[in-house]
């Protein structure tokens, strides 16, 4: 039977001959009410950080370093409340009326939701409102979340399973490695064998600092420190965060060859970063990496068709939201790029577990340097000798801290 015969018989089946097998608990019920969103909550974290942590060019956390964090909370009639959070930005147009284009909407039709969102970007909206474009791109991540996280408890399922899980557990890296002021190679060797202690076998560093005063040999001896500590057996990768131009790029990367670098992470400037990766590409043997600067799918869909990654990073706990991150994956899939998002490890735990090509997750080790990871939650995925453990616990499996939410939070909403 052709496909087109197939179908024809399905369409001409009346329904209840195609149910008259089926036991009554698993007819399909259309009696069931949909569910509004009644209110949004938001609540905006800051607390500043106890020290410098430099990268390529530019600080963690701005010239007065801080850790932020926008945390939105959604309650529906259902009385079921999900919550999301988002890198901090966007709660400036939470305050300006932005969370009203999803009140009374059903959180199961979140396609629409995302789209009614979205559309504000390319309407007279945030003129005439006084929001920008980059907030609505921030905003959105959080809410998107905090309704993945209503419909998985709705549907009594961690996220993971909820969009359809592949794996229960993640394998994790550690970010650290950067350029810290006052201290050198020893000190960087004395930080990864604190990484090791705790049992991770993934390690990322630091490198691109030639702004800094930090040559391309400069980087490769810290590097070549970092890999005699670590031994043959940690992988290790290298995030030159947009710090090299073309050439700087392909010189570093052949010169890091020897050091079995797992991936090379934005090598190249801002202000071109995407097509020169293809030259970049024919000349090194290292995989490349980038993605986490990407607003949407469009952005990401440019960069794979250079052909030039093999680690797609967008960041959906910045932008855009679980809609857009899990478009962006399957088109990664169709490329045989690896998924392996920036930052949020409680987020992107959960969607590198739900897609056979969800490769490794960021998280972090030093709470100087990412202190909400650490005080903001009663309970979070667990993180054990580099890999995250996800359980059963109905949507993104968090308790927050009170106390922690009390003290660094202001309410937007
Ligand atoms: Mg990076």
């Amino acid at each position: 039977m052709t496909r087109r015969n197939i179908l024809k018989t399905a369409l001409a089946a009346p329904p209840a001959a195609l149910l008259a097998d089926t036991p009554a608990g698993d007819r399909p019920c259309a009696a069931s009410k949909p569910m509004k969103i009644r209110k949004v909550e938001a609540l905006h974290l800051e607390q500043p950080l106890k020290e410098r942590f430099w990268m390529a060019n530019s600080l963690i956390g701005g010239y007065h370093p801080k850790a932020s964090r926008l945390i939105v909370t959604i309650h529906t009639d259902a009385g079921i409340t999900g919550h999301g959070e988002g890198g901090g930005g966007g709660a400036n147009i939470l305050r300006k009326g932005f969370a009203d284009l999803v009140i009374g909407e059903d959180p199961f039709m979140v396609g629409r939701i995302w789209e009614k969102m979205f559309a504000v970007t390319y309407s007279r909206e945030p003129s005439s409102r006084g929001w920008s474009q980059g907030e609505v791109i921030s905003a959105m991540a959080p809410i998107d979340a905090a309704i993945y996280d209503i419909m998985a408890k709705s549907a009594g399922l961690p996220v993971y399973k909820f969009l359809g899980a592949y794996r229960d557990a993640v394998p994790a890296y550690v970010t650290g490695g950067y350029y810290r002021e006052g201290k050198g190679i020893p000190d960087l060797v004395q930080e990864v064998r604190g990484y090791l202690d705790q049992g991770y076998n993934a390690i990322k560093l630091k490198v691109g600092g030639i702004s800094g005063g930090y040559s391309v040999e400069d980087d490769y001896q810290r590097a070549k420190a970092v890999r005699q500590a670590i031994g043959p057996h940690c992988r290790l990768m290298l995030d030159a965060n947009q710090g090299w131009d073309l050439e700087s790029a392909i010189r570093a990367s052949n010169r890091m060859y020897d050091l079995d670098i797992t991936w090379l992470e934005e090598p190249l400037r801002w202000y071109d970063d995407v097509e020169p990766l293809k030259q970049l590409k024919l000349n090194t043997r290292i995989p490349l990496a980038s993605g986490e600067h990407e607003l949407t799918r469009w952005g990401a869909r440019r960069l794979m068709e250079t052909g030039a990654i093999d680690v797609m990073q967008y960041d959906c706990n910045a932008h855009c939201g679980i809609t857009e991150w899990r478009k962006i994956a399957g088109m990664a899939s169709m490329c045989y790029i690896k998924m392996a998002p920036h930052h949020e490890p409680v987020l992107h735990g959960h969607l590198l577990a739900s897609v056979p090509n969800g490769y490794i997750l960021e998280s972090f080790a030093n709470p100087d340097r990412d202190p909400f990871f650490f005080e903001l939650y009663d309970r979070k995925p667990r993180i054990e000798k580099s890999v995250l453990y996800l359980d059963n616990t109905p949507g993104f499996g968090v308790e927050f801290n009170q106390k922690a939410l009390a003290k660094y939070g202001t309410k937007v909403l």
